[in-house]
């Protein structure tokens, strides 16, 4: 049993308020594998006390962006030599084939360097008007920074948000998610390590309601980055209203891949077979329309369902393809979805139910063909091994399907013919638009939804936005 016993607040362990812990399940097995302190409101009230006193106060701001930057690239060292270590605990965490999260976990320190580099870039601008006047504007942080991050990719929100945040010269308190904690610890070991100030960056896990309640309307914090649902970032919208904070917010997606008869149809199909169940289902990015021209209906479906069928599912320490869901409730909700497709009256051709083992949170692959749009399979996030395939006949049609839902994270289109990618790209409201290839993510393109799955952008120059203000200046020359 792995056993974390303290927070990491103000550059110290430091017990918790409460001395109580919380019991982390292995999804693959449905036993509790480690145990982590439970921050609650006053813990939290200590982390942002600390993180006010290291912007305000401390040496990180005074620091030459030289400096904040070298300690970056330490960060992004010790993260790459520690990949295969984090990527393990990833897959204990969230159920995750443990060759992906060791894959995934390499690719991480890439985000640090990028935001290293970005740190002495933060530029404004100088503003011509009267002979008189001197005008010039600098772009400053926001001070300090509540990161709030889900269950599905801890790892990878953890080092976007701390990346980006800490660039722009914020200080951060970052609340996982209380199913999976333990990587949250194991990041704040390195930070200790590196040396930052204390007090830049703090870790409190804790539950939503009380921890996370807490960080959103702290009076004392800027800004909150979250990742997670469309439902609790409209509380935290409420929460924030005291203070007037800050809110970036990335959430849900139904991410429609559409393939036309002139598309690769090869590299389509391998797109929709991966993209719609990699990671169990739980990613927002991933495939879960698949919106197929009548003239490859036929044929797209079949190769499909055999596909997904021989997708290996089980455990994932194993060369498997996919493992289980991340937690129960989870588990709960995508079989739910499933009985509610049928109902609805969707054609289930594959799927539909669980492996036959003893133990954890596993479901088959599940497709739902001749899917309806309006259906709630087709309209709402399931986050779980389930593709719903849909035919449409004109480009027309496949806009007003892809378009025709509360979400709006991504989408990718299969053609051949450049012009008709164009006019997708243009007409589909999606924070990203994929051509011929699909859920590209890297740290220089900037990353975000449209409608109901986000507000603002992280990646990118785009990002560097979201974590500084603009300071005006405006100097009278005359004596
Ligand atoms: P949540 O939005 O509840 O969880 C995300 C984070 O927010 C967690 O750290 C959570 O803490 C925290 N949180 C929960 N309530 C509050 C609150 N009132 N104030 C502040 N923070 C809070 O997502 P769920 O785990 O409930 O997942 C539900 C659904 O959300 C999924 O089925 C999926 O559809 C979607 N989802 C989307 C993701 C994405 O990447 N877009 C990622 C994860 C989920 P705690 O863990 O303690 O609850």
């Amino acid at each position: 049993m792995k056993e974390i016993n303290k927070l990491f607040i103000g550059g110290e362990w430091v017990e918790s308020a409460s001395g109580r812990m919380i019991e982390v399940v292995d999804p693959a097995t449905e036993e509790v594998w480690a145990r982590v302190p439970e921050g609650n409101g006053e813990d939290i009230d200590r982390a942002v006390k600390a993180a006010r006193q290291a912007f305000d106060k401390g040496p990180w701001r005074r620091m030459s962006t030289y400096e904040r930057a070298e300690l970056m690239r330490e960060m992004a060292s010790l993260l790459k030599s520690n990949a295969e270590f984090l990527g393990e605990i990833e897959s204990r965490e969230t159920g995750k084939p443990v060759h992906r999260t060791k894959q995934d976990a390499t690719g991480l320190h890439q985000w640090w360097h990028y935001y290293a580099g970005m740190a002495d870039k933060i530029q404004g601008e100088t503003i011509p008007f009267e002979d008189d006047k001197h005008i010039f504007t600098v772009r400053e942080p926001l001070g300090v920074v509540g990161a709030i991050t889900a269950w599905n990719a801890p790892l990878q929100l953890i080092t976007m948000k701390l990346s980006m945040a800490l660039a722009a010269g914020n200080t951060v308190v970052l609340k996982p998610a209380e199913t999976t904690p333990v990587n949250a610890f194991e990041i704040a070991k390195l930070v200790e390590k590196v040396g930052f100030p204390p007090g830049v960056i703090n870790v409190v896990p804790g539950y939503g309601e009380s921890a996370g309640q807490r960080l959103t309307s702290h009076p004392d914090v800027d800004k909150i980055s979250f990742t997670g649902d469309s439902a609790t970032a409209r509380k935290i919208m409420r929460a924030a209203t005291g203070n007037l904070k800050k809110l970036n917010f990335e959430l849900g997606g139904k991410s429609p891949q559409i393939i036309f008869p002139d598309a690769n149809f090869d590299s389509a199909f391998e797109s929709a077979v991966s993209h719609g169940f990699d990671y169990t289902g739980q990613a927002c990015t991933l495939g879960s329309r698949v919106l197929v021209h009548e003239d490859l209906y036929d044929k797209f479906l079949e190769r499909f369902k055999e596909r997904a069928e021989q997708i290996k599912v089980g455990n994932p320490l194993e060369k498997v393809d996919i493992g289980p869901q991340a937690n129960k409730q989870q588990l709960e909700k995508t079989l739910n979805y499933i009985k509610i497709g049928q109902k609805e009256g969707a054609r289930l051709v594959a799927g539909g139910n669980r492996p036959s083992v003893d133990k954890g949170y596993y479901v088959n692959p599940t497709v739902f063909a001749d899917v309806n749009p309006e259906m709630r399979i087709a309209q709402e996030e399931i986050f779980g091994p389930v593709v719903t395939v849909i035919p449409f006949s004109t480009e027309q049609e496949a806009i007003d399907i892809a378009n025709n839902v509360s979400y709006g994270l991504s989408a990718g289109v299969w053609t051949k013919n450049l012009a008709r990618g164009h006019r997708m790209a243009k007409e589909l409201r999606a924070g990203t638009v994929w051509l011929n290839t699909f859920r590209y993510v890297r740290w220089v393109a900037p990353y975000g939804g449209y409608k109901a799955s986000g507000w603002g952008r992280e990646n990118g120059t785009e990002a560097m936005k979201e974590f500084t203000q603009v300071k005006t200046v405006m100097v009278d020359l005359n004596e």
